[in-house]
């Protein structure tokens, strides 16, 4: 019988459950580019609960435990006298969400001498080290997919957010106001303006759909091109590299996986090259960019505003600068679990439960590390041979 450790964020502090604002979600077809919905053999929620904290359990408890296993949730994920550490030694599967990540550590592996699989209930697995994954054995899962166009929709609206100006206006609002022309001095229409994404995988090609409509000049840059016809379809300008991009551009969207490619890929030089008032749009890793070049960008006017919804370390201190920093339009990381994600990501553990439990082959495109090498969507996505994720490096 396994022993599972599941690591979430904690509960609202006004309760658990919490009351719902709609009855129902919309049930969904197959994904954008047919990949099917997780397939588990059955739910035990309802979608559209609230499944990522820790009362919710992402709804495993019933099936885990009528099968024997053991499930152990808690959101005391940091630190040596943490709950996690302390169950870690004899667990069997670790399940940690990106929003809450269990920093899956090479010295926490090592301690982790049954364990076995480690899924991220979500995207991203840079949480984890990869290496240390892959020399130990470990088999690295997530969900691809499910969470995928809710980022999408979350960078378009802190695009939107951003050249907008729209937290000025809305605090003039909320606080008794009527101040235009302090909300419309720094506000821009979109329209006409050069946008482009780093990665044009499942979330970049979401976000370059999106903005199509809005009467942009789109531009890419990822380390395969697109279709010639989808490049037609959607006017898109390709970019050799970052650089390329970044100096092309009014605002850049996010979109790469977190790996030593990507490491720090946005620092002072890189944002020094930009056009003065960029704004940057990152809800993908932290790390991909450097903390402080963003603070002294947005302090100097070379960027006009920088939004996003990840952090380093997750939950970050109190004193960080990107909460205070001037003209941030950032949340808390957020964006890949909406109630409609987390029905997605719930079934979709579920399903690599059940295969796993079950000794039968996990889906091929959840897989990251598998048989001691990257597999699956990770052997396209990370980088291989030694140098795969920092396991979330020491620098935010
Ligand atoms: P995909 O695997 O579909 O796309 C990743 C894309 O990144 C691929 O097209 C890949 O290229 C490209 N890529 C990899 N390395 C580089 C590089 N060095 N330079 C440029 N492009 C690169 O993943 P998703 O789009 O679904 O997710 C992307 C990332 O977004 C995740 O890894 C995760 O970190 C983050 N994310 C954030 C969430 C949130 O809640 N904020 C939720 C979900 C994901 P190719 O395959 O062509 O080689």
């Amino acid at each position: 019988m396994a022993k599972v450790l599941c690591v979430l964020y904690p509960d609202p502090v006004t309760g658990y459950p919490p009351v719902y604002a709609r009855d129902s979600i919309p049930a969904l077809g197959d994904y954008p580019d047919g990949q099917t919905q997780p397939s588990p053999s059955a739910i035990d929620f309802t979608p559209g609960q609230l499944l990522g904290s820790v009362s919710g359990e992402l709804g495993l408890r019933g099936f885990l435990e009528a099968q024997g296993h053991e499930l152990i949730v808690t959101s005391d994920k940091d630190g040596p006298d943490s709950e996690f550490e302390r169950e870690l030694p004899d667990a069997d599967v670790v399940i940690s969400q990106p929003f809450w990540p269990a920093y899956l550590s090479a010295e926490r592996i090592a301690k982790a001498r049954k364990l076995k699989l480690a899924l991220t209930a979500g995207i991203g697995s840079d949480h984890v080290d990869l290496d240390a994954a892959v020399k130990a054995g470990i088999t690295v899962a997530e969900v691809t997919y499910s969470n995928s166009i809710s980022v999408a929709e979350h960078a378009v609206m802190q695009i939107l957010t951003l050249v907008r100006n729209l937290l000025p206006s809305h605090h003039w609002a909320a606080t008794g106001g009527w101040n235009i022309a302090d909300s419309v001095e720094r506000a821009y229409d979109l329209e006409g303006m050069d946008v482009g994404v780093i990665a044009a995988g499942r979330i970049g090609q979401a976000v370059l759909r999106r903005l199509a409509p809005f009467g942009v000049r789109l531009h890419y840059f990822d380390t395969h091109r697109l279709p010639t016809e989808l490049e037609e379809q959607l006017g898109l300008t390709y970019h050799p590299d970052a650089r390329s991009l970044a100096g092309s551009v009014d605002v850049v969207s996010i979109h790469a996986p977190l790996h030593p490619q990507t490491h720090h890929l946005f620092d002072a030089e890189l944002i020094g090259s930009m056009r003065r008032g960029s704004y940057i749009v990152n809800t993908a890793r932290a790390e991909i960019v450097v903390r402080d070049a963003v603070v002294e960008a947005l302090e100097s006017g070379r960027l006009a505003g920088y939004a996003g919804d990840v952090w380093y370390p997750q939950p970050p201190a109190a004193n960080h600068p990107w909460r205070t920093m001037p003209h941030e339009a950032m949340t808390p990381h957020v964006s890949g679990t909406t109630l409609s994600a987390q029905a997605r990501y719930a079934a979709g553990t579920r399903e690599i439960l059940e295969d796993f439990l079950a000794g039968r082959a996990i889906r091929e495109v959840y897989l990251i590390v598998d048989g001691g090498a990257l597999a699956g969507t990770g052997a396209r996505s990370y980088t291989a041979d030694g140098s795969a994720s920092p396991g979330s490096g020491q620098t935010g």
